[in-house]
């Protein structure tokens, strides 16, 4: 618990980006209060699934109509079941208004999503930092790739990113350990994929946040392929807050963890033109408390750190700290998906793999580089697998008996599947707001989000497919079927956007440091700094604007700058 009431800086959100900040400043000597709105979840004694199987559950791990009724939101797609139960925000608790359908996954505990995220992990690309400029969209990032590929170097070693390198433009390469293996027939469709696109397009392997060697320093072993990452690893085999970034602030001697503090407010010095601290509600007692700090970052998830800029400083703008350009709020982005392809694979019957690999292949962005024109701008990924189907296929022709346990015994065909995470423009008309008709559980106001597709992003979804189908079929793979399911903003749970970081006070709410422009010592280092989506998974890019913006910060401070 927080016995003090005033520190160097304060954390809000204890997620990826949360617990990067707050490893980050108190290696630089600063005594810093890390403040989560909910629980604690101790690492490795905390993961009461992590090593349980389907039959370990009453109901074998599936979701029941109790769950659906209680989770409304995330009953429309895979998230919710037995064995992630728990670790989902409670939907009746924090509600929010769907001026637009929207899917907003969240996860309200110590760790955040760092403790079910899916752990791809690349980086953007100088393309995609000078893309904005180059097309006149939205606005310029503040920043370019050369700023921030130290800071990819150093949150990589640290994390422990697999991958291999490949001298892509479009994908840079990083500081990898050795890769979780492409299994044969991805090497072998990797190996045709090239030859039939002249080398332009290419399958390597997935970059996770998986070890793939032991870190006795960081007290982690490396992944034991068991594929049950989203319960919590007891190896700490993958990147989370618990495992990586938290033991670190806490060796420092210089963190304070205070679970259950719902930060509700950044007060707001309107003389010093500064934040003094922030208000919080013990999520538990319903109590308010005061803490001040010199710094304060704002790690509570893209909308949710909006949310509180949104509730802060009312009396100086209307909408909020950071509000002055008219941008808070405003340019949600996720990366939309559930569109790709999927077929038969020939010719591998003697071959098998062996364990349950957390990873697979990937896709790099292939469109509109190199001066190609498509009918629409950015570009997309693919992600993918090739496996053997097991006992669960279908046999429908031997569906009893004898002759079915006899062919469920072996091996099924190869298959091979992809999908594709296309980029979303930044648009002002995709919003979230406060709706201050509507409160959560303590009172307070809740947000309402409308995001919608546009034309841009239809258009691409119809290479997404087609793209897809001809690649696999130009690989050799037979039977290829396009795949295509309903995609509603959010599902992509790359939400990203709502304060964005640009070159103007005018035009953006952050600057090229991710400081607040009405607030300098308030800064914004989870995913609402993002300006332009790209089409990479987003959280890699959290944690390096993260570490760079702490070492701004503490140069800051000790310069008299804050
Ligand atoms: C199933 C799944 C798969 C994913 N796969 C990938 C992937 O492969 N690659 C990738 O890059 N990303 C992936 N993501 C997204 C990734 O998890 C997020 O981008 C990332 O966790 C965001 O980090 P964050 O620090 O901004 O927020 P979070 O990790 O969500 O943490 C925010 C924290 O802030 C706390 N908080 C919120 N409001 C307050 C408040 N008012 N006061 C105090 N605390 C507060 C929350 O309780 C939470 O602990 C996935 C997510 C999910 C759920
Ligand atoms: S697959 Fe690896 S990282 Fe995931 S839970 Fe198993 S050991 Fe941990």
């Amino acid at each position: 618990m927080a016995d003090n009431m005033h520190y160097d800086a304060i954390v809000v959100g204890s997620g990826i980006s949360g617990g990067w900040a707050a490893k980050e400043l108190t290696e630089r000597g600063l005594k810093v209060l890390m403040l989560e709105r909910g629980r604690n979840i101790e690492h490795v004694a905390d993961y009461v699934n992590a090593s349980k199987e389907s039959w370990d559950y009453p109901h074998r791990g599936t979701a029941t109509v109790e769950m659906e009724e209680n989770y409304p939101v995330l009953s429309r797609d895979y998230p919710l079941n037995e064995q992630t139960y728990g670790m989902w925000a409670n939907e009746q608790e924090n509600p929010y208004v769907e001026a637009k359908r929207f899917d907003w996954f969240r996860g309200y505990h110590v760790g955040g999503r760092s403790l079910m995220w899916g752990r791809q992990s690349y980086r953007l690309s100088d393309t995609d930092f000078s893309a904005n400029e180059r097309e006149g969209i939205a606005t310029d990032w503040p920043i370019r790739y050369s700023d921030i590929a130290p800071w990819y170097d150093h949150v990589e070693r640290f994390a422990g990113i697999s991958g291999t390198s490949e001298g892509l433009d479009i994908l840079p390469d990083g500081q990898f350990l050795p890769p979780i293996p492409l299994n044969i027939v991805e090497k072998d469709v990797a190996a045709r994929l090239r030859k039939a696109f002249g080398g332009k397009r290419y399958l390597i392997n997935a970059r996770v946040a998986n070890i793939t060697e032991s870190r006795p320093e960081q007290n982690r072993v490396a992944c034991q392929y068991r594929n049950k990452c989203w319960l919590g690893c007891p190896y700490g085999a993958y990147f989370s807050t618990q495992a990586a970034t938290l033991p670190a602030a806490m060796a420092t001697g210089n963190l304070t963890m205070r679970p259950f503090s719902i930060v509700k407010e950044v007060l707001y010095d309107k003389d010093g033109k500064r934040a003094r601290g922030v208000e919080i509600i013990d999520a538990e007692t319903n109590e308010t408390y005061e803490y001040t700090a010199n710094v304060v970052f704002l790690n509570a998830s893209s909308f949710n750190s909006t949310w509180l800029l949104m509730n802060s400083a009312n009396d100086v703008w209307e909408g909020g700290l950071g509000s002055s350009s008219g941008e808070l709020g405003h340019n949600v982005m996720d990366h939309h998906f559930r569109v790709g392809a999927e077929g038969r694979v020939e010719g591998y019957d003697d071959k098998y793999y062996y364990g349950r690999r957390p990873a697979g292949f990937y896709i790099p962005r292939f469109r509109n580089i190199d001066g190609e024109e498509r009918p629409y701008t950015r570009g997309f990924g693919y992600q993918g697998s090739a496996s053997r189907q097991g006992w669960r296929r279908e046999v429908a022709e031997l569906n009893i008996g004898a002759d079915m346990k006899e062919a469920l015994s072996k091996p099924g065909d190869w298959t091979i599947g992809m999908t594709a995470f296309g980029e979303m423009l930044p648009y002002h008309d995709n919003f979230i707001a406060l709706d201050r008709g509507t409160t959560d559980k303590w009172g307070l106001p809740v947000l309402s989000i409308s995001v919608d597709l546009h034309e841009n992003e239809r258009r691409m979804r119809e290479d997404m497919k087609q793209d897809a189908v001809d690649i696999l079929e130009a690989s050799g793979v037979v039977d290829v079927k396009p795949t295509e399911s309903d995609y509603a903003p959010g599902m992509g749970i790359h939400e990203m956007g709502t304060a964005r970081m640009g070159r103007d006070p005018e035009t953006s709410v952050l600057n090229g440091n991710n400081q607040v422009w009405d607030a300098p010592n308030v800064y914004v280092t989870d995913g609402a700094c993002m300006t332009s989506a790209s089409c990479v998974n987003p959280s890699l890019t959290y944690m390096a604007l993260t570490a760079r913006a702490a070492d701004h910060a503490v140069k800051s401070l000790k310069n008299g700058d804050l």
